[in-house]
């Protein structure tokens, strides 16, 4: 009765904590929040000054009194507290809705939160009591890959292999799922950031040009590519940043294929941790995978030919799936409406 009486008055959700972008599902609705994992708090009092877009926008330029930061790096929390105030501001932000004027206030939703698979033990617990505390009255974690298999659309119940590499910010999440589990799984941590940082080591290094990282992170959604595209015009953009030498700002046009240079070392660790996944998959498995192919998700599948070079270098088909950067977030969504499926895959639940 309890149950039912919340379960009308609050939402379901699912959510992506991302170690770059924090999005929310609320069952029935869709997704209604999509935001940059980031906080910004005073230094001193830790009181939080702002979360998501406003806190990135501050990262890199903050006054001495405040800091800016992802509490997600690498695919751990790096930060507990921030994660747990930014887990509760989202969980009470969908609930801000004029909607519920005349119900209760009491947002009691079940949530289904995707994970980094490299997430400690003691972190999930953390993460659970972070949704509990911000009013869930049930709160299961799933791991990224599953719920990325899931939103993708992948048969992972059957008995036949499927393979998923999600590219997101601070981790790569390479996993075989068969049966409704996780058959092989490596959670590496190179990814978005780390091409990032290479567009501007390169920069550094070729024309002594100082660029922050958000500048970096521009270039690589402009003109970032994987694989050279003959039929296409190769596509430029002018960058402003920092000369080393002189200290003075100056502009420099970047072209795509310095970009690509830039970006070959990268995208090859990734495939490198693709083919030893593959070489860790049972034999049985590698077959249904050589027929149905490597499906690509998270922000970093949509470089330019990523695909292609995957499928290149791999000897197997790879296509990105549709709006690869909200797969986790739509499997999460999924696994509302699935209690069975849901009670197959979880890594962990709490109720209250
Ligand atoms: P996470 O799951 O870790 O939060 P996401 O799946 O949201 O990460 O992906 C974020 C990463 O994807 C970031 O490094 C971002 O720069 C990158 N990204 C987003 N859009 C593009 C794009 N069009 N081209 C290349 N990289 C992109
Ligand atoms: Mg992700």
């Amino acid at each position: 009765m309890f149950d039912l009486f919340f379960g009308l008055v609050s939402h379901d959700l699912g959510i992506d904590l991302g170690t770059a972008n924090t999005l929310v599902y609320v069952r029935g609705k869709g997704i209604m929040i999509r935001e940059p994992s980031a906080v910004a708090r005073q230094k001193k009092t830790k009181q939080i000054v702002a979360i998501g877009t406003e806190a990135k926008r501050m990262i890199g330029k903050t006054p001495q009194t405040i800091e800016a930061f992802r509490p997600l790096k690498d695919g751990v929390i790096a930060d507990f507290d921030a994660a747990a105030a930014m887990l509760s501001y989202y969980i009470q932000l969908v609930h801000r809705q004029p909607k519920n004027k005349f119900l209760p206030n009491i947002p009691r939703p079940k949530v289904v939160i995707g994970i980094p698979s490299g997430v400690t033990d003691v972190e999930r617990r953390a993460v659970q009591e972070a949704a509990i505390m911000a009013g869930a009255r049930e709160a299961y974690l799933i791991e990224e890959p599953m719920v990325a298999a899931i939103g993708a659309g992948l048969p992972i119940q059957e008995s036949s292999g499927s393979f998923i590499c999600d590219i997101g910010g601070g981790t790569s999440e390479i996993a075989v799922l068969n049966l409704g589990g996780i058959v092989v799984n490596r959670s590496i941590r190179i990814a978005g950031d780390e091409m990032d940082e290479a567009i501007s080591a390169f920069l550094r290094l070729k024309y002594s040009f100082l660029i922050g990282e958000q500048t970096a992170e521009e270039i690589k959604k402009t003109i970032g590519s994987a694989y050279p595209t003959h039929n296409q015009a190769e596509r430029h953009t002018v960058v402003r940043g920092r000369d080393i030498e002189t200290g003075l700002p100056k502009s420099v046009r970047v072209s795509e294929s310095e970009v690509r240079e830039a970006l070959t070392p990268v995208i090859d660790s990734i495939i490198e941790g693709i083919s030893e996944t593959i070489e860790e998959t049972p034999p049985e498995l590698v077959g249904d995978i050589m027929e149905r192919g490597i499906v690509l998700a998270g922000g970093g599948s949509l470089i330019r030919g990523i695909d292609r070079k995957i499928a290149d270098m791999i000897k197997m088909p790879v296509w990105v799936t549709d709006d690869p950067q909200t797969a986790v977030v739509r499997g999460c969504g999924k696994l509302l409406d699935d209690s069975v499926l849901l009670g197959k895959v979880k890594v962990a639940a709490r109720k209250i």
